[in-house]
């Protein structure tokens, strides 16, 4: 871009706060010679000249505060209680007739 003074539909990059891209725009206002609004090329949404500003991510921004949140709130819970001792997994035995019949009989003879 030359350093000449922005005129109506000069094709400009900024950042689209729709698309959250940094796009070609349209001049579609000026404030003396400064670029006032600008419209996005790919999504036609008109809004505030930004200077090609991308904003911060409000992902970064929020990390930290959600991380110490966490760290807060484990902070204040009392310490877990231990894992719970594994359950007695219950012998499956295969039933054997003969010996429960030999058994019956034991039992008979005494
Ligand atoms: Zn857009």
């Amino acid at each position: 871009m030359s350093d000449r003074a922005p005129r109506l539909g000069d094709v400009i990059d900024d950042y689209c706060p729709r698309c959250r891209l940094l796009l070609n725009h349209d001049v579609t206002s000026l404030f003396g010679a400064e670029v006032a609004k600008v419209t996005c090329r790919t999504c036609h949404n008109a809004h505030d000249y930004r200077r090609a500003q991308v904003p911060a991510r409000r992902k970064a921004a929020q990390a930290p505060d959600k991380k110490s949140l966490i760290e807060q709130v484990l902070a204040s819970m009392p310490m877990p209680p231990g894992p719970p001792p594994a359950p007695v997994a219950p012998v499956k035995r295969k039933r054997d007739l003969w010996a429960d019949l030999e058994r019956i009989k034991g039992q008979k003879k005494e």
